[in-house]
């Protein structure tokens, strides 16, 4: 969960909306007068420079002026048309150069019935030019250029009103990227996602939503927007946003955050408004923005190199899309978003009525794995007895891109050696071969660290069931997860506390303890896997020693020094304290965190077979829910 300690801004309500619209109106406006000025100085400007230079400027002759020259044989060649005479005729100064000039002149049809005699008497050559069709004369000088221009002028207003303005929407730089996936083309549903049930039931509701909103208008309750899915890579969060505009038969658009992420100012907020746009128009629809850290980081993180006010401008814009769109029941749309860094999110992105729902993906447990192997073995070709259980039992800490790619490996090999079908050979040989090109990226353990990481959680929960104020258990695990945990014991605590005895902080370091303890107890022997559980527990006890007054032998006095703030982290200033005082504390933290450590042996040792028990079956099934500990501990009726 993540603290809110951002006051809420309110969503904006529709008046917002109306402002945004009328400016957009005015925008367009303004554009389209600009538009039409520039157009008519520019045509002007084609007409006056461009078309009549290419008729060269030819004399104005008078009636009669032309008369004269001809009578003086001063032209050359005329060609007559329906109200005028142009021509050539020779310089009027002999010497000058070009010795013949364009001229044209003016006359009325029918006005001078003896022109062609004396033409032919001059021996000039003469024509008649065709009537013109005026249509054709407009239809080249005025309706062709104008036509241009408007369909020139329809195409960017129309962009303008898809989204940006300004440069951004006329040159197609604030459009979207994203792609937009029918809801007849999306064709993945939750049958292809394997090994995430829960994920698919929590995501169950927006599919609801999406599916009839009135329904959920109906009870006014508030409707939910967005989803925030977080694993680590290659379980499947894209599959599942795609699964789940399949499941709703709704359009699904997706995107990714490094798409928003320009290098100009003002383009990634662009592109944001026209997302959102555009699935404004193709409602019912899933937004899915895709690694979302690369615009969502935290704004008051550590100092980032150029870039700043591109990011925070597009998360701005995408704070006030999420907030300003009505999810209504005419236009239901739910923003998805994934990403593997959880922590680096702007808070300010998770509060109500943003991304408020957030659905963990981890990587699958051996059914979860089975699951996946049949989904992605659909389309090859196995031998009869393929037993896929098996093949799930050889691939604990893959991901479901990783189990998909051994799939495929497998079928890649069988093809080389022409075998009919794939064997399981072949799926241990691809194992292999995915294996080597994981690098660190996946943890795949081998058998013993499996069985040390099951006695090592069982250890916890057990603890956690055994001592009397410890917070019941949720869930065990022993699937990989990315950042190096190699196995997890969830508690839920029953409620919320604020104020702790000595005891029960005495019972959670024994269970922070109880770990490493089942590793000593059933294999007499330590090692690395508690380290987080013993910084956990030095802390917890020192803070019980220095801040809470809970050692007899120091009293109730403060000894914790200031936190300094320090290039970011937080450290101790203790040098107020006197070497004695520290030798105190340091022996007070020992006894405590030692006494707890025996403790949890010694209940462990009294449980041995129900520890046992309990890590057999989670070597085998890998996550277990609470009552297993208490039906490995022999509880009659497990409340859980
Ligand atoms: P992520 O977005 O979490 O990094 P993807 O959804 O892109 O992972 O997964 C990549 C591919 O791996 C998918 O296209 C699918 O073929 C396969 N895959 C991953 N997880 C699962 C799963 N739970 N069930 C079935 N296939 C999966
Ligand atoms: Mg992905
Ligand atoms: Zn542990």
């Amino acid at each position: 969960m993540v603290n809110n300690n951002k006051k809420p801004s309110p969503p904006k309500p529709d008046p917002d909306e109306d402002k945004k619209r009328r400016e957009q109106m005015q925008r367009q406006i303004r554009f389209s007068i600009g538009y039409l000025i520039a157009g008519i100085i520019m045509l002007w400007l084609f007409q006056e420079f461009i078309l009549t230079p290419m008729a060269i400027q030819a004399t104005e002759l008078s009636y009669s002026d032309f008369r004269q020259k001809l009578a003086a044989g001063q032209i050359v060649s005329v060609t007559i048309s329906d109200n005028d005479i142009v021509g050539k005729m020779k310089n009027p100064d002999p010497s000058g150069s070009p010795a013949e000039m364009p001229f044209d002149t003016v006359i009325v049809t029918g006005s001078d019935p003896k022109l062609v005699e004396d033409l032919q008497a001059a021996g000039v050559k003469y024509g008649f030019q065709r009537p013109p069709s005026p249509a054709g004369a407009l239809l080249l000088s005025w309706v062709l250029p104008l036509g241009l221009l408007a369909v020139f002028w329809y195409f960017a207003y129309r962009r303008m009103g898809a989204g940006a303005g300004g440069l951004g929407g006329i040159f197609g730089v604030g459009r979207s990227k994203a792609t937009e996936v029918k809801a007849a083309e999306v064709g993945v549903t939750f049958k292809d996602v394997g090994g995430a049930d829960e994920a698919i039931a929590e995501l169950q509701e927006i599919i609801q939503f999406l599916k009839s909103p009135e329904q959920f208008a109906r009870l006014g309750g508030r409707i939910p927007k967005g989803v925030l899915l977080v694993g680590p890579p290659g379980t499947g969060k894209t599959l599942l946003a795609k699964a789940t505009a399949g499941e709703a038969e709704v359009s699904f658009f997706e995107t990714s955050g490094s798409e928003f992420v320009e290098m100009f100012v003002g383009v990634g907020a662009a592109r944001v408004r026209d997302l959102f746009e555009q699935a404004r128009k193709a409602a019912p629809a899933v937004i899915f923005i895709d690694e979302i850290d690369a615009i969502g980081q935290s704004r008051a993180g550590a100092v980032r190199f150029g870039g700043n006010d591109e990011r925070e401008q597009t998360l701005n814009q995408l704070l006030a899309e999420i907030d300003g769109f009505q999810t209504g029941v005419s236009a239901p749309v739910i923003i998805m978003a994934a990403t593997n860094r959880p922590e680096v999110l702007d808070p300010a992105l998770m509060r109500a009525g943003r991304f408020d729902r957030q659905v963990a993906v981890g990587n699958p447990d051996l059914i979860g794995r089975e699951q996946i192997l049949r989904i992605h073995s659909r389309g090859i070709k196995l031998v009869d007895d393929f037993d896929i259980g098996r093949a799930a039992r050889m691939t604990p800490g893959f991901s479901g891109a990783d189990l998909a790619n051994v799939m495929n490996e497998a079928a890649l090999l069988a093809a080389r050696r022409n075998a009919e079908a794939v064997t399981l050979a072949d799926f241990e040989a691809a194992i292999e071969r995915v294996v080597a090109g994981l690098e660190q990226r996946t943890r795949v353990m081998n058998e013993q660290e499996r069985r040390a990481v099951a006695y090592h959680e069982s250890g916890h929960a057990m603890l956690a069931e055994l001592t009397p104020h410890g917070d019941p258990v949720s869930k065990i695990s022993i699937v990989p997860r990315s950042r190096g945990s190699l196995g997890f014991t969830m508690q839920m605590p029953t409620e919320d506390r604020y104020l702790l005895t000595v005891e029960e902080l005495q019972d959670r370091i024994a269970v922070m303890l109880g770990g490493r303890a089942a590793e000593k107890v059933v294999f007499d022997r330590i090692s690395t896997g508690a380290s987080d559980d013993i910084l956990r527990a030095t802390e917890l006890a020192r803070r019980m020693v220095t801040e809470f007054g809970m050692s007899e032998l120091l009293g109730s006095v403060r000894y914790a020094g200031q936190q300094l703030q320090y290039l970011g982290g937080a450290i101790e200033d203790s040098s107020n304290l006197s070497p004695k005082t520290r030798e105190l504390i340091d022996a007070e933290v020992q006894r405590i965190v030692t006494e707890q450590y025996e403790r949890a042996r010694a209940l462990l040792t009294a449980h041995r077979a129900a520890l046992e028990t309990l890590a057999r079956r989670l070597l085998e099934q890998e996550t277990l829910d609470g009552c297993a500990v208490q039906e490995a501990l022999g509880v009659e009726e497990p409340e859980c």
